[in-house]
């Protein structure tokens, strides 16, 4: 069995219209299926709309949250409520064209563990969202080590996949990335991303600096270890000036006292730089320790 899951903020304008037109597609290709809803602390009438149409078929399951989570806590809750055999994550605005879901089911029938939907286009975008993803996806690329530029959340994995990343205790999960690191046996689907018909996107130019913020911390040590890079340049710069300084004491050029206040200046500047830095390593290393992400995945073991 299929499971879809559908993560919904304030889409009661088109719930009713995905789940009627993902269920048809699904029975016309005879895949057995769910569509797992989860409604992530709407203050609209999505929470009716979802029940209205597991109320009109069966293979609807709807999950309801207290209070607004985000869309990273709705498709992790998504993934502990779906039952199916393989597990499909997609938007329930309609932006991810289910015919896709037919194409990345049959992939995983021929084997593959995980099949992405990668985007052919990104849609229609203003040039500063393009510029900011471009520079959120190149920090994110190097931390994961995988080209995520045209990532997305439309997914589909294998039960194993999903048992993977549930079994994972970080709370500050980034799931684009995070279902590229646990590896397995992928593929990937090019889509188009469609135009929303109804509604409004749920992203604020604020949020996503957001949600930038937290993943690329999530994912990668870099930005504190640029304190210390800093603290590095400034004392080569320090032994530059202090030079510089010093000949101009012993020639006589300078003012009494300054030469002593400009080496101290820039000798501690530099110190208590390298020293935060270093501080900010023994830090992320314990981030890492609390995050307690496992060591290694196993995919399969054959042989006693
Ligand atoms: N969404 C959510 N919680 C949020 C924000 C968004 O569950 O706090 C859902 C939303 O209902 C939609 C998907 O995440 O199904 C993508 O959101 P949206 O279409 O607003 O983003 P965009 O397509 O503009 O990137
Ligand atoms: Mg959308």
């Amino acid at each position: 069995m299929l499971s879809v899951i559908l993560p919904a903020y304030n889409e009661e304008k088109m719930l009713g219209k995905s789940a009627s037109v993902i269920s048809k597609i699904l029975e016309d290709a005879k895949i057995d299926y769910q569509l797992v809803f989860v409604n992530d602390g709407s203050k609209d009438n999505t929470w009716s709309e979802i029940e209205k149409a597991a109320a009109a078929n069966k293979n609807i399951v709807g999950v309801n949250f207290s209070r607004n989570f985000g869309k990273e806590s709705a498709m992790f809750a998504g993934l502990a409520t779906a039952t199916g055999d393989c597990v499909a994550v997609m938007d329930c605005d309609l932006q991810h064209p289910p015919e896709v879901l037919i194409e990345m089911y049959r992939l995983w029938e021929q084997g593959y563990e995980v099949v992405e939907a990668v985007k052919r286009s990104r849609g229609k975008e203003s040039i500063f969202h393009k510029a900011s993803a471009g520079l959120f996806y190149k920090l994110i690329s190097s931390a994961v080590k995988i080209d995520m530029s045209r990532a997305s959340d439309f997914k589909l994995m294998d039960r194993k996949c999903v048992e993977t990343l549930l079994a994972m205790p970080e709370k500050n999960a980034f799931f684009r990335a995070l279902s590229s690191w646990i590896g397995y046996k992928s593929t990937s689907v090019e889509f188009d991303v469609q135009e929303r018909e109804e509604g409004e996107s749920k992203w604020s130019t604020w949020s996503l600096v957001k949600y930038a913020i937290t993943n690329i911390v999530a994912f990668s040590s870099v930005p504190m270890q640029l304190v210390t890079i800093a603290g590095v340049c400034s004392f080569i710069f320090g032994i530059v000036m202090g030079v510089q300084t010093l000949i101009n004491f012993i020639m006589g050029k300078s003012v009494q006292g300054f030469t002593t206040v400009i080496l101290l200046l820039l000798l501690m500047g530099s110190l208590i730089m390298i020293s935060l830095g270093i501080i900010g390593y023994y830090i992320s290393k314990i981030y890492e320790e609390v995050k307690g992400r496992p060591r290694y995945i196993i995919s399969k073991v054959i042989g006693k």
